[in-house]
């Protein structure tokens, strides 16, 4: 690990409960221009399951992640711009092009980093929190040691919790492995369809998160 990498881990120390990776980002649109990418997990401030789901709590579990992550952004960004190091903190909103996709793909960068596998629900499944992640990434041009990439999902074999419990029918059952995109796995048209439904109810945006309060990993 070269010494960058090292101060950069060392961030981390006062965080044990976030997880981290790196990965050589060259199959993104950025890896002509950054080397690499540091993916970051923060859990949600509440760890919810189906028992104890509400959508107000899920959303403030949700906004205490992205409050500390914010934090940790800037630590690593100071430790950057000290270094004259050149990065980029990619947009984390999607475009609203009818595709819904993001310039940068966290959670193929996740997947790639070894920080989790894409789950039925299409998230990216953490060992300890399971979907219960807020994720980040920046692109870093300078070269680290990376994680070990997951090329399949750890799902176990007969769970479909999250698919059962999609009130859109919006995943396909579908266990990944590298090389399949979103639109194997999950019908995204309807999925934001109930999502726009929630958000039109309750005036909150990325509701409905059944798929991910119902998997059993890190269950709350
Ligand atoms: S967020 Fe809701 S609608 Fe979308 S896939 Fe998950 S359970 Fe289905
Ligand atoms: S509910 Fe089951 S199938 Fe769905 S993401 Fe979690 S472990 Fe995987």
């Amino acid at each position: 690990m070269n010494e960058l990498q090292t101060r950069i881990v060392e961030i981390f120390e006062d965080s044990p409960d976030m997880i981290f990776g790196f990965t050589d980002i060259s199959y993104s649109d950025f890896g002509e221009e950054f080397k690499s990418g540091l993916v970051f997990a923060v859990p949600y401030t509440q760890q919810l399951s189906l028992n104890n789901y509400n959508e107000k709590a899920f959303h403030e579990g949700i906004l205490g992640a992205k409050d500390r992550l914010e934090v940790k952004v800037g630590e690593i960004e100071n430790v950057l711009k000290k270094d004259g190091i050149r990065y980029y903190v990619p947009e984390v909103a999607q475009k609203d092009d009818g595709r819904f996709r993001a310039e940068f793909s966290f959670k193929d960068a996740a997947a790639s980093a070894g920080v989790g596998w894409f789950g039925k629900n299409d998230v990216i499944i953490t060992e300890k929190y399971g979907p219960r992640v807020r994720l980040s990434a920046i692109l870093i041009d300078y070269d680290f040691e990376y994680g070990k990439a997951y090329e399949k999902c750890m799902c176990p074999p007969d769970c479909d919790k999250c698919v059962e419990v999609c009130p859109a029918h919006a995943l396909l059952n579908v266990r990944w492995k590298l090389g399949m995109g979103r639109d194997d796995i999950i019908d995204i048209s309807r999925c934001n369809k109930v999502r726009s439904a929630f958000m039109d109810k309750l005036g909150r945006w990325g509701a409905c998160a059944l798929c991910l309060a119902s998997c059993p990993y890190g269950k709350g």
